[in-house]
């Protein structure tokens, strides 16, 4: 038991873990730094496999009553942990900014509610699974969602809450218990959310949260034998060390991972609204996992297109994330400062060309220039991994076979935007383009409802909507022979 606690942006938030109802500590702590200032934040428990075990052993106990409740009766409290995020959303935003850097007007617009509707809509969703049956000659098929037990679920800092939640939400909505690993560089908010949740009358033990390192924390959690569903969003490297460990127990994992996604300009697009898109590439420092970083324009436009994104890009203020007028704020950390350097000198040495930008930004030491690279051949590092920062590559087609053949040419699939008023066009190249989620003149709308996920090296599985439930269940047939009960 313990009451380590900091106080961030004016929030109390607790530094330790939050296992079986209670807060926890460890004896090992890592240092919590903000990306906006460089400032301390705190010292964070750091878990290692006893805090697994222990959160794994008591989301295992209180698994067969919350699963008993049954949709009906987890929604109540689901909507309360959701309106319970709804009221500290100013608190949630402002810890968010402070401890990864994101724009706060955002957090507050956007994030934060976005979390709570995570709960919501699938506490909500859950009830429509029950009661389907598939009528044969001889049986009916009675389709039943079992929930499937403890799920591990492990995020990235680009976006703590939110992603959190987006696991959180279906995984207790379909009736499992969870062990949550936040981001080492980033785990305040969720911290906060466990808070909420206990609040908000989530019995001890469903939803547990173990801070700690990725290799250590993490590790251990998806090594744990008694894990039943491994979530996890962050770098296609990382999914590939916890695949080894999902594979050697079977454990069904689900990987949401990174990208390089193709931002495809035609000619006959409101080349306005497309720069302004293109420019708001730039929005967070370049770390959004489906952000259009390859932008391909049609040869006929390229020029004048060119000074549209100019002109955008110009607006694109970088500074402090907490400033209502910043569009793009710090990178991360330290080293994923020197990351993203790295790549951009690199790139330069590869015969690359920065139109703008292209060094630290004359704000503060994790701030960078938003950058566009021209003369960019499509086998070049920066035209092939993902950087994670301000950074944009820019290329030029003549015909639609050709930029296909571009857009597809990474091992990336996450996602991919096109801008044509051209629809047969414009629907047939999104036809061919290899990517979990396409967006036709517009970008980064998301319906819960949909599917969302990556094809290739940025993802396995699908979420959203029914996908989330078919992760998180176990999916029974109760196949009865018609006429054979008294
Ligand atoms: P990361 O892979 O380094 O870390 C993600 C999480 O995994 C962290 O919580 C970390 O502690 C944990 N982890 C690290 N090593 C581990 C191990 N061996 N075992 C278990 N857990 C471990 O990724 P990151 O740098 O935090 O995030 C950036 C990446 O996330 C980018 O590639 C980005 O594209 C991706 N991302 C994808 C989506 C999506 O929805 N597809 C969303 C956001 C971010």
């Amino acid at each position: 038991m313990s009451v380590n606690k900091a106080t961030v942006a004016g929030v109390e938030v607790s530094t330790d873990h939050w296992i079986n109802g209670k807060r926890v500590s460890s004896a090992k702590r890592f240092t919590n730094i903000s990306p906006v200032d460089g400032s301390v934040l705190c010292e964070v428990a750091a878990g290692g496999k006893a805090e697994v075990d222990m959160a794994v052993e008591a989301a295992r106990k209180a698994f067969p009553a919350w699963a008993a409740l049954g949709p009906k009766g987890r929604l109540p409290i689901l909507k309360k942990f959701a309106e319970g995020i709804r009221a500290r959303v100013n608190e949630l935003a402002a810890v968010e900014t402070m401890d990864n850097g994101s724009l706060l007007v955002g957090n507050v617009m956007r994030v934060a509610p976005r979390a709570a509707q995570n709960i919501e809509f699938f506490a909500e969703w859950a009830l429509t699974l029950e009661g389907h049956s598939i009528d044969s000659p001889e049986v009916v098929n009675h389709v039943h969602y079992d929930p499937a037990g403890v799920a591990a679920l492990i995020t990235p800092w680009n976006a703590p809450l939110m992603l959190t939640t987006w696991k959180v939400g279906p995984a207790l909505a379909a009736g499992n218990t969870v062990v949550v690993k936040p981001p080492e560089w980033a785990p305040l908010t969720c911290s906060l959310m466990a808070d909420i949740a206990h609040a908000a009358g989530v019995p001890a033990g469903v939803l547990n949260v173990v801070q700690g390192i990725g290799e250590e924390a993490g590790d251990a959690l998806v090594n744990h034998p008694d894990v039943d569903r491994i979530s996890f969003t962050g770098s296609t490297d990382t999914a590939k060390i916890i695949g080894q460990a999902a594979a050697r127990s079977i454990t069904p994992m689900s990987a949401e991972l990174g990208g390089k996604s193709p931002f495809i300009v035609c000619a006959d697009a409101d080349l306005d609204a497309a720069a302004q898109t293109v420019a708001a590439q730039y929005m967070n420092a370049g770390q959004v996992c489906l952000a259009g970083t390859r932008v391909m324009v049609e040869k006929s436009i390229e020029a004048p297109f060119l000074e549209k994104v100019r002109g955008a890009a110009a607006h694109m203020v970088v500074g402090d994330p907490r400033d209502k007028d910043t569009r793009v704020g710090p990178l991360i950390h330290k080293e994923h400062f020197e990351r993203v350097a790295g790549f951009v000198e690199r790139a330069k040495a590869d015969g690359a060309v920065p139109l703008w930008g292209g060094n630290r930004a004359n704000f503060g030491e994790l701030y960078f220039e938003p950058t566009l690279f021209a003369n960019v051949d499509p086998k070049l590092e920066i035209a092939q991994r993902e950087v994670f920062g301000p950074v944009l590559t820019w290329q030029s087609f003549s015909d639609d076979d050709e930029v296909i053949a571009l857009a597809n040419g990474t091992d990336y699939g996450l996602a991919g935007t096109l801008f044509s008023k051209n629809e047969k066009r414009a629907m047939a190249i999104a036809d061919k383009v290899t990517a979990g989620t396409l967006w036709v003149n517009c970008f980064f709308i998301r319906d819960l409802a949909a599917p969302f996920g990556g094809a290739r090296s940025s993802g396995i599985g699908r979420e959203g909507g029914t996908w989330s439930f078919d992760f998180y269940s176990d999916i029974k047939n109760i196949s009865v022979r018609k006429g054979s009960f008294a």
